[in-house]
């Protein structure tokens, strides 16, 4: 299950790997030239400089949910969610993608490929451990728009992976309805996060989902909220 884990962690275009800025610059240039099939035009989410091409209207209400939900998230903390984004959401990945991924976004920020919903179920257990939801959709669709704006402006993109993912998780753990996110962190009951040192590194390289507990408890603890990720954004925080 661990293995399987780190491969879910790795669902994000080369998130994970040790040489990730290589993986994600491939990643990138892998992702700029596929002829995925394309899609009938999008629709923008309100609110947000995200546009969604999906073929089920479901799936574009519950990504665009997540990404509405992601975006004043990070507006709400003063930092900038202005990235124009396009999701393409699709019953496959990109090719080379591993069989545990359900998304994944471009180097730039500026492409996010999600899996549809109905493809996406099937692998949710693998990710949340809790039975398929649509609620958890729209939260992996928050996680994956929150690396979008952050790969997207300036001077974030030299993120390492741990204070990306902090962010992520706990845009993503934000997004969920109270009783969701109360069922996810029970899952976690112990998780904690030490920003000092390398224990955030090796708890998402292990499990990653803990990880994200453990950060969304650890941002809920956190007296000046906006300050610190302001911090973990310009590398005072979470730096590797
Ligand atoms: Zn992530």
């Amino acid at each position: 299950m661990a293995k399987e884990r780190i491969h879910a962690l790795r669902r994000e275009c080369g998130w994970g790997d040790p040489d990730r800025w290589f993986m994600i610059l491939g990643a990138g240039l892998l992702l700029a030239t596929l002829a995925l099939p394309a899609a009938a035009g999008g629709i923008a989410c309100e609110s947000t400089r995200v546009v969604v091409a999906a073929e089920d209207p479901a799936d574009v209400r519950a990504v665009c949910d997540g990404a509405a939900s992601a975006v004043a998230f990070l507006a709400r903390h003063r930092v900038d969610a202005l990235t124009p984004v396009e999701v393409r959401v699709a019953g496959e990945l990109p090719a080379g993608m591993p069989s545990t991924a359900v998304g994944c976004c471009a180097s730039d920020g500026g492409r996010v490929y999600l899996l549809d919903y109905a493809a996406y179920a099937g692998r949710q257990r693998l990710l949340f451990n809790l039975p398929p939801d649509r609620a958890f959709y729209s939260a992996a669709a928050a996680h994956e728009v929150a690396h979008a704006m952050l790969l997207g402006s300036s001077g974030a993109h030299r993120l390492g992976m741990v204070a990306h993912e902090y962010v992520a998780y706990v845009a993503m753990f934000d997004s969920l309805p109270p009783a969701h996110r109360a069922r996810l962190l029970a899952l976690h009951p112990s998780a904690q996060l030490d920003t000092e040192g390398v224990q955030p590194a090796l708890l998402l390289m292990l499990d990653p989902m803990r990880f994200g507990a453990a950060a969304y408890r650890h941002f809920e603890r956190e007296p000046d909220p906006a300050g610190f990720l302001g911090d973990v954004l310009s590398g005072r925080a979470l730096a590797e």
